[in-house]
């Protein structure tokens, strides 16, 4: 195995190691072609064929955008898996960031030629390089901190304002060019930023990284270690040939996959799979009783990060529908597009992101010390408070019978609470997945977290359709039901923290 060795003394990327700024500005541009591309499929794949879309029914069409966002973060699972086993961390975040930027050439050249297989062609090669590169490049920032502690928190909450930078200038420039100018341009604007993203980490690891992420975690004995790498390489193979098989029968009509079955089952797949892979971690994974512990201390934090995730990731459903149906938004005389608010909670990411890394050395150096659990309960407790502004927020909708446009500040005040809370559990979790898990798991761990996210998805995706101006009394139940849930976990966690500090052995 490649020991970490990055020089912690490296403090010149705003105080943080050189490589730090390479693997911020590789997410950046990856995360600016994610959340570029995502708000356009809906509306491109709804749009009329008349207006350059696809022509599919509303319901279809947002289906097939919450399986592919599910199954972007699933792939996050056998992408750490392939990393751990095989690739390492680096060469299967390059090769994510190839099939990323493939991905987005197909879906260009779908307005060109074989429109939809192209379209969809471009869609699963996004799934498979962003499971190779979203889980890999994450725990690759862990191992530039060997130190541990809060400067590897801090880093975190650095890297997680790169994730930001790139989601907010991604919704804003290819959302208007794709909405203004033509589906096409944004796609491809997406595009062009997922290969700056794989040109820049192409010439920068070496020069960056040294050998950090370079090499697996071998087994001691040679003959078990080409099992190992046998297991996954035909593994691989074989999953990519079913993918291969599926395509070909959907692309040539010969099966006809229904998106809204497809996505209320896979919910049930989701929770299944984590429960197996747990099960199958403990029972066969070779695990010391320290590390069993820490794993165990993994699964609780994923349940409730998926509880957060199933809330949070209401911004582009439930929140989303509200802002376009109840909110007025009129600014000095003019009409601001609803999806804008997409952008509010990016923007307060990189906003406060700064503060959160002052505050985490600040109290480390006063040695007050909270545990990941307890920030997490924070941080879902906060969420809660922002689900409970929206119900003041619906009950003025509905107790005017859905006539009065209610201010945007309630949906902007919403967001902050949410990304506050975002902020005390989402890249505290990144951390603590690299510094829990076992060495030689390390990105199969991140595909677990990034697992919960998967789950959260397709929850609010199945919860957040529920508000509408035709059935108004439904608006403030999603929003009290979200609240209400966020509490009662905010509970529950809060019982458990010190239970769970004493499980983390020396981790934090
Ligand atoms: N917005 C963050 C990102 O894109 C977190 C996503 C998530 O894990 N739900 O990485």
């Amino acid at each position: 195995m490649t020991t970490p060795t990055a020089p912690t003394t490296d403090r010149s990327f705003f105080g943080h190691p050189k490589g730090l700024g390479l693997l911020f500005t590789t997410e950046m541009w990856e995360r600016f072609s994610y959340y570029g591309l995502r708000p356009l499929l809906i509306l491109f794949m709804a749009a009329a064929l008349a207006d350059g879309g696809f022509g599919f029914e509303r319901p279809q069409a947002s289906a097939i955008v919450g399986i592919y966002a599910a199954s972007v973060y699933l792939a996050s699972l056998p992408g750490g898996w392939i990393a751990d086993r095989w690739l390492g961390l680096r060469r299967a975040i390059l090769t994510g960031a190839v099939l990323i930027t493939s991905g987005h050439l197909a879906i260009g050249l779908s307005g060109f030629v074989a429109g939809k297989p192209f379209f969809f062609l471009g869609l699963i090669l996004i799934v498979l390089g962003t499971g190779l590169l979203k889980p890999n490049i994450s725990a690759i920032v862990g191992d530039l901190y060997p130190e541990g502690g809060a400067r590897r928190d801090a880093g975190f909450a650095v890297f997680y304002m790169g994730i930001n930078t790139g989601g907010f200038l991604g919704q804003l420039v290819t959302g208007w060019l794709g909405e203004r100018v033509s589906w096409h341009w944004g796609f491809g604007a997406a595009g062009v930023g997922m290969a700056l993203g794989l040109l820049t980490f192409w010439l920068g690891a070496p020069k960056f990284l040294g050998t950090i992420g370079s090499d697996i975690v071998r087994h001691p004995d040679a003959a078990v270690q080409a099992k190992r790498e046998s297991t996954v390489r035909n593994g691989t193979f074989i999953g990519l040939g079913v993918l291969a098989l599926v395509f070909a029968l959907a692309a040539t009509g010969m099966v006809t996959l229904d998106p809204q079955a497809i996505g209320s089952a896979m919910t049930f797949v989701l929770v299944g799979i984590a429960v197996a892979y747990f099960a199958w971690l403990f029972a066969a994974g070779g695990l010391t009783g320290d590390e069993k512990k820490r794993t165990a201390v993994i699964f609780v934090l994923f349940l409730f990060a998926a509880i957060f995730w199933a809330a949070f990731e209401q911004a582009p459903t439930s929140l989303q529908l509200f802002a376009n149906d109840f909110t007025d938004r009129q600014v000095l005389g003019m009409q601001v597009p609803a999806t804008w608010f997409q952008s509010v909670n990016t923007f307060f990411v990189v906003l406060l992101s700064p503060l959160f890394a002052a505050m985490w050395l600040g109290m480390a150096k006063r040695n007050i010390q909270i545990s990941s659990p307890a920030k997490f309960a924070f941080g879902l407790f906060l969420a809660g408070l922002g689900f409970l502004i929206m119900l003041f927020a619906a009950r003025e909708v509905v107790a005017s019978g859905g006539k009065v446009l209610v201010s945007p500040w309630w949906l902007i005040m919403s967001y902050l609470l949410q990304t506050m809370g975002e902020l005390f559990l989402s890249p505290v979790g990144l951390s603590s997945m690299t510094q829990l898990a076992p060495r030689r798991y390390v990105g199969q761990m991140m595909g677990i977290w990034f697992l919960a996210t998967s789950v959260g998805n397709l929850v609010a995706g199945l919860v957040g359709g529920h508000v509408d101006p035709t059935k108004l009394d439904q608006t403030p139940t999603v929003f009290l039901g979200t609240a209400v849930a966020l509490f009662i976990a905010t509970a529950i966690l809060a019982a458990m923290v010190i239970p769970i500090r004493r499980m983390m052995a020396n981790v934090r």
